[in-house]
């Protein structure tokens, strides 16, 4: 095992040669001999650490490690924490876009390969599930379901991420409104911190951690187990779309929707803008919820702009609901809305197949080759007090011919966020989440990578130069600079949280916010 280490280290990067010295040889080989895992380590096929979903950067670890469990983690840490430079990057399902689950020359742990812990607890009357860091959320909504009829209550948008890279961000779909984001419906962790320990944490035990680890970047722990909240399954979902040319309209009718109380709106509220024209990707084409719906382009009025916006609601429902109930309660709600009269789309599905709907959108994307082409996707949480000329500079300007893929808009409740956990967003009630989810063929049939990181970077720029109340979510800064800025009144917190549970900075440096203290 040294021999290969070795050989790694002095014959295939480059790079690392020329800085590499003879002590941090020493580190790894006594690094790897103390090791005694339960799982495994490879150090020449670490192909899968080197890349991400973003696609736009590669970066070779010295070992990618498949931990058994919780032991394994704190063993690897430990370790790490006892040599003079290594690193150590939890590996969720890679979905990053910023090469944020990576570590350069340092050890990538595979989150996935930990055992499988799945557990149904009742506490005082409520249902939880008990689920390790590595799982995916398509596989807990699965094992609720079909074995317990229950399910989380809030959601991502698409389900093969894992439960301790979104709780790591925040986790944010359209039943945010009513319960917050993932990270508002977690009661307990296990945690292993930078110093290699392990921690059961919760609002009222090790809170300091539990906030922290909590959209914490993955900066103070490694996410081991999570106890997630349960509420009973719907079995049935009513999906609708409808349509609007007016942004202030599609706003004022989204944000009367998440500000209803439960029982009187949709259990679902998001919404997206497209372009006014039949571009098959960024178009009409792409509103219509299933093939047998047209759209109506002469449903548009002439007053129009180059972008139309589409509400996306949805109402869950029971198998034993009479049909017209159920056509009644969506009626009535929709009656209270301004959208284009006729353009309308509504589909019926189960509630597992509403909630595994974009696994279609990556079967079409993989089968046309834009699922492993580059994504220079852009997240960011917009004020509401900013959002009319953030839709008049960004989407009616700079993005008025679409980004190739969805750009999701709706807005969100500050109330519903825990502000003791590491998330920052921007001020007042409501925020806007938007989402530039580019889906491009791979360069040179499609733009250029840089062209659309260029184009990010002018959606920000704008949005500094008009003094707008924002912030990054899933958030990318190369510098320090950008990560104090980010945090604001909160950096001071983040930094003490950092110093309290890993203070050599050995964890997730793929985020570049700290740097390995030697
Ligand atoms: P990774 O990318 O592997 O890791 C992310 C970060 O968390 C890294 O810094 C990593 O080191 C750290 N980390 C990973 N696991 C752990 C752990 N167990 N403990 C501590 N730190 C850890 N987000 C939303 O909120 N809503 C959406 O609807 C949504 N949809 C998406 C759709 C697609 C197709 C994609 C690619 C992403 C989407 N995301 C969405 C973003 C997603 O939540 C983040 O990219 C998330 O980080 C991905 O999870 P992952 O398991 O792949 O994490």
């Amino acid at each position: 095992m040294i021999a290969y280490l070795e050989r790694f280290v002095h014959g295939n990067d480059v790079e690392s040669r020329q800085n590499d010295n003879d002590e941090d040889v020493v580190d790894c080989t006594s690094f790897f001999d103390e090791l005694d895992l339960q799982g495994s380590i490879d150090y020449v096929a670490t192909g899968l650490a080197g890349k991400d979903f973003g696609g736009l950067r590669s970066i070779k670890p010295l070992a990618l490690i498949r931990p058994a469990g919780t032991d394994d983690v704190a063993m690897v840490v430990k370790a790490a924490a006892q040599s003079s430079n290594l690193t150590v990057a939890a590996r969720g399902n890679g979905h990053s876009i910023n090469g944020q689950a990576m570590a350069d020359r340092g050890l990538v742990l595979d989150m996935r390969s930990m055992e499988d812990v799945f557990e149904v607890v009742v506490v005082n009357g409520t249902a939880y599930v008990d689920v390790s860091g590595g799982a995916l959320w398509e596989d807990v909504l699965k094992r609720c379901v079909s074995g317990f009829r229950l399910a989380p209550r809030s959601w991502t948008d698409y389900l093969s991420l894992t439960v301790g890279g979104t709780l790591s961000n925040a986790g944010v779909s359209g039943q945010a409104f009513r319960y917050g984001p993932q990270t508002s419906n977690v009661t307990e962790l296990e945690v292993v911190t930078g110093k290699g320990e392990i921690f059961v944490c919760s609002e009222t035990e090790n809170s300091e951690l539990f906030f922290g680890a909590l959209g914490g970047l993955g900066q103070f722990g490694i996410i081991t187990r999570a106890r997630i909240l349960l509420q009973p399954a719907p079995d049935m979902v009513r999906w609708i779309r409808v349509v609007y040319s007016e942004f202030e309209e599609f706003t004022r009718d989204a944000e009367f929707l998440v500000t209803q109380q439960d029982g009187d709106s949709f259990d679902y509220v998001e919404g997206f803008v497209f372009v006014n024209s039949d571009d098959p990707a960024n178009g009409w084409p792409s509103v219509p919820l299933d093939s047998n719906h047209g759209f109506d382009p002469t449903r548009i009025p002439k007053t129009a702009g180059a972008v139309l916006y589409c509400l996306e609601v949805a109402l869950h429902y029971r198998n034993t609901d009479h049909p017209s109930t159920v056509d009644m309660d969506v009626d009535g709600l929709l009656g209270r809305l301004g959208f284009v009269e006729n353009l309308k789309f509504e589909l019926d599905l189960s509630y597992t197949e509403f909630l595994l709907r974009v696994k279609h959108a990556e079967e079409h994307a993989r089968a046309h080759g834009l699922w492993d082409a580059p994504h220079p996707w852009l997240n960011l949480f917009v004020s509401k007090a900013d959002i009319d000329e953030f839709d008049r500079d960004v989407f009616k300007n700079i993005l008025k011919g679409g980004v190739g893929g969805p750009m999701l808009i709706y807005p969100l409740l500050r109330s519903m966020w825990d502000t003791r956990t590491s998330v920052v967003l921007p001020e007042g009630e409501i925020f806007y989440i938007v989402a530039l989810l580019r889906s491009n063929l791979p360069y040179p049939r499609g733009p250029s990578p840089e062209k659309l990181v260029a184009q990010n970077h002018e959606v920000i720029q704008c949005c500094i130069k008009n003094g707008f109340d924002f912030k990054l979510y899933l958030p990318h800064y190369e510098i320090q600079e950008g990560w104090k800025r980010h945090f604001g009144n909160q950096w001071t917190r983040f930094e003490e949280r950092k110093a309290n549970f890993d203070p050599l900075a050995i964890l997730a440096p793929g985020q570049k916010i700290f740097s390995r203290i030697h």
